[in-house]
């Protein structure tokens, strides 16, 4: 096999995700990257040229590809059982799962549902959300808040609570879109405002809004900390301890989805662990089985679960995906959970990231950069630049430099693996830098 003879069957056949087809023919069309293996932070084409991946594929590889403790595992569970309907089943690898997760919650939320993908996870949260409010004799709970430049995916339900226009705007006419209330986003200081006065600032708007509109509103979802997708915003702590507050007060569940900002990303292994609160639905998967396998999880507490449990079907939760609990997916978290455990990878990723930092400080010195920010093992900074081609010139100049990184408009940001070396961060910081120089100067 060789790079080529991939590339162009994959281009016929397989229709890629986020992407403008059109972009990968003819001429300077942007490369299609055929892979033929992984290790570590490292993919590998079948020419013999090397990347090293410096966003975790879409941020959900942990402990490198084909980590070998991860392939152990689920060597050992494909021989025992793949999988078995959940409805009236039951296996080892969902109990300890689930038991394991309700530990880590300390005990907050400790009924586990279980799903595929993140986007299922965000609508399972609305839903049960809405459903427990109107179980308890309050069906005028109908309504989502959101903040601005959220993202919690894009199925048609979740595109509700996602404020990102390129993403919801084609499928306006299907989309019951929930109202939204000012980012804390750290960027939008106003003069001599801290990150901590900017969120207080946010929190006010949000009070304003529930104060008029609580009576209608089921929960407040949010991403803690960083909101990811649409640029790495990133926010104080502080704000929700706010929204903790006003979302008791109001009578509002506060969703915390923490699908790309969970499992150690922002430096505690739950972000919302920063803020002290606990939320009253937790969303994960990306990372949760280590990059290996589809899978994501509701987590929830003992009151929303009560407001279930009854001798009325209808009054249950009736949501079901076919995949739900896969075995060989919940194995795969058990073990990524195992790592967590047995290297102390949060201790470890405190010294990492504060590494990775010193590796990127000529990057935030560039004349070029604004807003350079940090959160465990994320870093992300915006680039002064006029050229709507940015984003995909250093795409490719990134590429070119064996190095993985896909800005999101102007604003770069690596999120390496948990396994990079030390050397490994300086390669890519230093790869990064000349990046931006070829992206900038065309
Ligand atoms: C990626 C992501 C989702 C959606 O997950 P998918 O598995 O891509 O559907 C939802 N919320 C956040 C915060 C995400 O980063």
């Amino acid at each position: 096999m060789r790079n080529a003879d991939l590339l162009q069957r994959s281009l016929n056949a397989v229709w890629h995700p986020c992407t403008q087809m059109k972009q990968h023919a003819g001429d300077g069309a942007l490369p299609l990257v055929p892979i033929a293996r992984g290790e570590g932070v490292w993919l590998h084409d079948f020419d013999g040229r090397r990347y090293l991946d410096g966003i975790s594929s879409w941020w959900v590889n942990l402990f490198g590809h084909c980590n070998p403790r991860i392939n152990a595992a689920l060597r050992k569970q494909l021989d025992e059982l793949e999988h078995v309907i959940l409805a009236g089943f039951t296996q080892q690898p969902v109990v300890e799962l689930s038991e394991r997760l309700a530990t880590l919650t300390g005990g907050a939320l400790g009924h586990c549902f279980y799903a595929s993908d993140g986007a299922s996870a965000t609508e399972i949260a609305l839903k049960m959300s809405l459903h427990s409010w109107r179980n308890r004799g309050r069906s005028e709970k109908q309504n989502f808040l959101c903040l601005e430049g959220s993202y919690h995916g894009e199925t048609v339900g979740a595109l509700a609570v996602t404020d990102v226009a390129i993403f919801r705007d084609a499928y306006a006419p299907l989309v019951r879109a929930a109202a939204t209330v000012p980012t804390p986003d750290a960027r939008r200081a106003r003069d001599g405002e801290t990150p901590a006065d900017t969120a207080r600032r946010a929190a006010l708007s949000l009070e304003t809004h529930l104060t008029a509109h609580h009576q209608n509103i089921a929960a407040l979802i949010v991403e803690p900390l960083i909101q990811c997708a649409s640029g790495m915003a990133m926010y104080d702590p502080e704000y929700l301890r706010h929204a903790r507050a006003l979302c008791d007060h109001y009578e509002v569940h506060l969703i915390c989805d923490e699908i790309a900002v969970g499992c150690g990303r922002s430096g505690t292994f739950f972000a919302y662990e920063q803020a002290n609160i606990k939320p009253d639905f937790l969303c994960l998967s990306k990372g949760i089985s280590g990059g290996y396998l589809p899978l994501s999880i509701v987590l929830s507490t003992d009151a929303v679960y009560a407001a279930f449990y009854d001798d009325a079907t209808s009054r249950g939760f009736l949501h079901s995906h076919s995949y739900t609990g896969n075995a060989l997916a919940c194995r795969a978290a058990l073990a990524t959970l195992d790592i967590f455990a047995e290297d102390e990878v949060l201790a470890a990723n405190r010294v990492l990231a504060a590494h990775l930092g010193e590796c990127l400080a000529p990057l935030a010195a560039h004349p070029c950069v604004r807003h350079f920010r940090q959160r465990g093992m994320i870093a992300a900074f915006d680039v002064v630049s006029d050229d709507p081609q940015f984003s995909s010139r250093f795409y490719r100049a990134a590429l070119d430099r064996e190095i993985l990184l896909r800005p999101i408009g102007n604003t770069v940001y690596v999120m390496p693996p948990y396994v990079i070396s030390r050397e490994e961060c300086a390669f890519l910081a230093g790869r990064a830098e000349q990046a931006l120089d070829a992206a900038l100067s065309p």
